[in-house]
């Protein structure tokens, strides 16, 4: 779900500068991510490991996962530190694209709705 962001009671002045100072931000990150890291921890295939018995489980071990469609995962183990780390950061960069693209398109909706132009005359 989208984050709502309260524009309707601003003036539409203040809206174009809000659009005006997103559209300044808005950067595409070149390590984006559309995904997710899951951590996990897991019993391993050998009965006699302390894993089936009451001990300690393996890991935590990282995983990417990224939907693709219905039913559709893409999944795989993030063998590095420095996997991890650039799969976080990718994430992370994708979550603040995505942030501000909708704060935008929340924007240019309220203007819309108030028979602005969205696009510069
Ligand atoms: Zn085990």
């Amino acid at each position: 779900m989208a984050r709502i962001f309260d524009h309707g009671h601003k003036s539409t002045l203040a809206l174009r500068r809000r659009k005006g100072f997103l559209l300044q931000q808005i950067d595409v990150p070149a390590d984006l991510l559309r995904a997710s890291v899951v951590e996990r921890v897991g019993r391993c295939g050998k009965a006699t490991c302390r894993c089936h018995h009451g001990g300690a489980m393996h890991g935590p071990f990282y995983y990417l996962t990224q939907c693709l469609a219905v039913g559709k995962m893409n999944k795989f183990l993030l063998k590095t530190e420095e996997q991890q780390m650039s799969a976080r950061v990718g994430v992370e960069h994708f979550h603040v694209l995505q942030e501000q693209m909708e704060e935008l398109s929340q924007i240019n909706a309220e203007l819309l709705r108030r028979g602005e132009r969205l696009l510069p005359e």
